[in-house]
């Protein structure tokens, strides 16, 4: 039910951590992270508070990444679990989402993936973008990313990475919320403003089918006819 990522000169993990914990008022049921470490994706997750992610990454220590992406679930399909826990990924585990949201035709979108080879290992109806995107994908995240999402029903905010672009967070939204925040150090993603108000007051309203890549210093919004956006920053004058 809340989503936190980071990229930049910061450790990832402790800010994503941070940030999900000004979440909590959202209410979950299990908490995970994924940052980039090198060339690979490197994932935690588990049932429960958000204490017991912070116990097992060590308060985030042991993800030394400077850019990931954090998820606190409220489960919609699937049962609390560590297994139905986000974010979730392909087999070989080179990309990595976290979602808020209800894919809504994940079934038929499912039984195609199954169809196609693909081995599920949640019950979720968010690991069916994982596989998608692992199908589709021919090296453009961007491309890769508006293919899937013109396939799908349903509300969605997300937070995608590719192993083979670790300089790189993607974020999109229909009808669930996530805003783009930035500063000297990097940028953030999240679903609400409290959640990064300790790291800025500069920040981006991501629209409805709205595609934005984070990078450590700087910021590219699109339409899904992949079009670039120009967007206007906002200034938030108040105090969380
Ligand atoms: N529908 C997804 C799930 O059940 C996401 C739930 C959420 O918004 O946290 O895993």
């Amino acid at each position: 039910c809340g989503i936190v990522g980071y990229i930049g000169k910061e450790q990832a993990a402790p800010i994503i951590l941070d940030g999900l914990a000004r979440l909590e008022y959202r209410g979950y049921d299990s908490a995970g992270m994924a940052v980039y470490e090198g060339n690979k994706i490197s994932t935690r997750k588990a049932i429960g508070r958000l204490k017991v992610l912070e116990n097992i990454t060590r308060g985030g220590e042991s993800m030394p990444g400077h850019s990931g992406i954090g998820h606190t679930r409220w489960a919609t399909h699937g049962a609390p679990s560590d297994k139905n826990a986000h974010p979730h990924t392909n087999e070989a585990g080179t990309i990595a989402v976290v979602h808020n949201g209800i894919i809504e035709n994940y079934i038929p979108l499912k039984k195609k993936m199954t169809d196609r080879g693909c081995h599920f290992v949640s019950e979720t109806d968010t690991e069916v973008l994982a596989h998608m995107l692992d199908y589709y994908y021919k090296g453009n995240p961007l491309e890769t990313i508006i293919k899937v999402l013109q396939r799908v029903e349903g509300s969605y905010a997300l937070g995608i990475m590719f192993a083979d672009h670790p300089g790189e967070i993607y974020a999109a939204r229909k009808d669930s919320p996530l805003i783009v925040g930035r500063n000297e150090s990097g940028c953030f993603i999240a679903s609400d403003v409290p959640a990064i108000l300790k790291y800025t007051r500069t920040v981006y309203y991501l629209d409805n089918q709205e595609v934005v890549v984070l990078r450590g210093d700087d910021l590219s919004f699109y339409s899904m006819d992949e079009e670039e956006v120009e967007k206007e920053s906002a200034t938030i004058d108040w105090d969380a």
